[in-house]
């Protein structure tokens, strides 16, 4: 682990018109926890606690421990593909975390589907890129990990579709998060066999998790198990573990669902007219949806 700062270099700090007044910026420090960097101003970490006294926020240090964490159970445990290796994102080695106030921000998370060309840490390299709140707080907030999940779906698929993108997203939060009652999955199918039920579901977004990728996954009888290894592995700077339980339904079934995904995206864009490139609107177009339902319903255990 190190931790380096440097100056944000403001361009032409000397400014002729009287009215324009650019303050320096402040220092931003970057804190680096193997592929994962994270980027902060020492004044927006509201909780300064240093428990193991090495002069990095440990709020900091958690948030980049989560990522890396689900990091390596859906790359090692689960085979996900990778988003650092996807043809989607050539030649990106990182992924940079930034850490913005509350205020500034309409979310407290995003992830881009954009690559940052010339990284923070390192105007060489390229990255992929997540902006966080300063209010996440990783030992009661799964948001890094979700985050990190929408990254691996860039990387998996073109198709955006909120009921799909945002749904599994929330799904996802069951790897560091102990969901309480799992929704059974009878007559999963049956439900989603009517244009209405289809209709309602696709007008959905982060509740889709609850209506249609938790109950997929017990309806398959997914019910996937987080190695004790990583589980002893990945402990926050407190010692507290990152992952709640070791139980994960649909980590075999969520991977297989973006694999058909991938493999229908040339027959959905072939929907469009003209060139064949997924804009931003034809990646989220309602054209997707059934194509979207078909695999995840396709799919077995
Ligand atoms: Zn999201």
């Amino acid at each position: 682990m190190r931790i380096t700062h440097y100056a944000l270099i403001i361009a032409g700090a000397l400014v002729t018109v009287a009215i324009l007044v650019i303050m320096p910026s402040a220092n931003a420090a970057i804190y680096q926890q193997g592929v994962v960097y994270v980027i902060y101003e020492e004044n927006i970490i509201k909780d300064k606690a240093d428990v193991n006294s090495n002069a990095v926020p440990d709020i900091v240090e958690d948030i980049a421990t989560q990522v890396n964490a689900v990091r390596e159970v859906y790359k090692d445990v689960f085979h996900y593909p990778d988003p650092l290796n996807s043809e989607r994102f050539p030649n990106v080695t990182s992924i940079e975390i930034d850490i913005a106030d509350r205020s500034a921000m309409k979310v407290a998370g995003s992830a881009f589907s954009s690559v940052r060309k010339k990284s923070k840490h390192d105007p060489n390299q390229r990255a992929l890129h997540i902006k966080l709140a300063n209010t996440v707080n990783p030992h009661k907030n799964p948001t890094p990990a979700h985050e990190y999940f929408h990254l691996v779906q860039y990387g998996a698929t073109y198709f955006g579709n909120s009921w799909y993108l945002e749904g599994m997203a929330r799904w996802s939060e069951d790897s560091v998060s102990a969901i309480k009652s799992y929704p059974d999955g009878k007559n999963f199918a049956q439900k989603f066999d009517n244009k209405p039920a289809q209709d309602e579901l696709f007008k959905e977004k982060y509740d889709a998790a609850k209506s249609f990728w938790y109950p997929l996954a017990v309806s398959r009888n997914d019910r996937a198990t987080i190695p004790d290894s990583l589980i002893n592995k990945y402990r926050y700077v407190d010692g507290s573990a990152v992952f709640h339980d070791n139980i994960f339904y649909g980590a075999d079934v969520m991977r297989e669902v973006l694999k058909a995904m991938k493999s229908k995206e040339e027959l959905a864009v072939a929907q469009f007219e003209g060139d064949k490139k997924w804009t931003k609107e034809r990646r989220r177009h309602e054209r997707n949806n059934v194509i979207i339902l078909e695999c995840a319903l396709s799919v077995r255990n």
